[in-house]
């Protein structure tokens, strides 16, 4: 079974002016890179747009029509300091948890082994009623709800090794014992959430890393913290927020990781998955700004998946 490659020209149409950082180049770079010849034999997908009622099992329809109509003819608008909207940030927000949604599709029913989706907006600042953090949906929590939903999966984890903490996953999954967010992050650092003492209803798994602190600390955080929890929790499905913002090339964080602790991170949740859910791994892009190192690391950790699913 091949891995599902996911992504969508819409998801260049997102725009939020020059000079931010969570710019289509990004994702231009992720595609060069997955177009060496090592990359053929995966399979290629245009990412489908998410349906409304999908998205509004975690959103209100009050915030996604707050969302909707905020979509600007011309001018960017902007959500929150961080955050803005372009005449393309409706689709490409679809299409980002499209991918997402439907990757769990393709991997729950058999399909697939495995998925990555290069696309943004990414989603793992967004919080059921709030915009924040260059997110709009919360892409991956979105099809962890989807995954139960549609498909009967009854414990599903979600891992996110982001630079920054995934906040808006940890509220929307904080009371609910059959999914599993895991993090490690820079602290302190935007959004300021992430403490280890949050813990939810023993369901939250957080391991913030210092500033200057690189691969022994990171792995230790795994191998101490993460990967036991997740062992204990036994995921049905295993959805990985794969943000490359603690590579130690990029701007927004000080975490001094390179594109080998991307592999040795991608390789122990491989594990994890075929020991748990059958292999079932969905990785979605959040974030990474430095575009060489993110091109790197996004094409070694699909090279991971594409090895597991061999
Ligand atoms: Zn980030």
């Amino acid at each position: 079974m091949p891995t599902l490659l996911l992504t969508h020209p819409d998801c260049l149409l997102h725009d939020m002016g020059p000079g931010h950082p969570e710019r289509p180049d990004r994702l231009r770079a992720i595609e060069n890179a997955l177009a060496a010849p090592v990359f053929n034999r995966m399979k290629r997908e245009r990412a489908p747009l998410a349906q409304l009622a999908v998205i509004e099992r975690l959103h209100p329809p009050g915030y996604v029509e707050v969302i909707r109509a905020a979509l600007p003819k011309r001018d960017p608008v902007w959500l929150d300091p961080d955050t803005a909207m372009s005449p393309g940030s409706w689709n490409a927000a679809l299409r980002a948890a499209g991918a997402v949604v439907y990757a769990v599709d393709q991997v729950m029913s058999g399909a697939a082994a495995n998925a990555f989706c290069a696309v943004r907006p990414p989603g793992h600042h967004a919080e059921p009623s709030r915009a924040m953090g260059f997110c709009l949906f919360n892409s991956v929590a979105i099809a962890a709800l989807h995954a139960r939903v549609a498909h009967g999966a009854e414990r599903v984890a979600v891992v996110d090794f982001d630079v920054h903490h995934g906040n808006g996953t940890q509220d929307a999954f904080w009371s609910d014992k059959d999914l599993f967010y895991g993090s490690t992050h820079q602290m302190p650092l935007f959004p300021g959430t992430g403490a280890s003492s949050e813990t939810g209803v023993g369901n939250i798994f957080n391991a913030p890393l210092s500033p200057l602190d690189g691969s022994a600390r990171f792995r230790e955080a795994f191998l101490r913290h993460i990967l036991p929890a997740l062992d204990n929790f036994a995921p049905d499905v295993l959805l990985i927020s794969a943000g490359f913002d603690a590579h130690r090339d990029d701007p927004l964080g000080q975490i001094q990781l390179t594109e080998a602790d991307f592999v040795w991170v991608t390789e122990k949740l491989v594990e994890a998955a075929d020991k748990h859910a059958g292999g079932r791994v969905v990785s979605t892009l959040e974030g990474g700004y430095d575009l060489g190192a993110l091109a790197r690391s996004a094409a070694a950790h699909v090279q991971v998946l594409m090895q597991a699913s061999s």
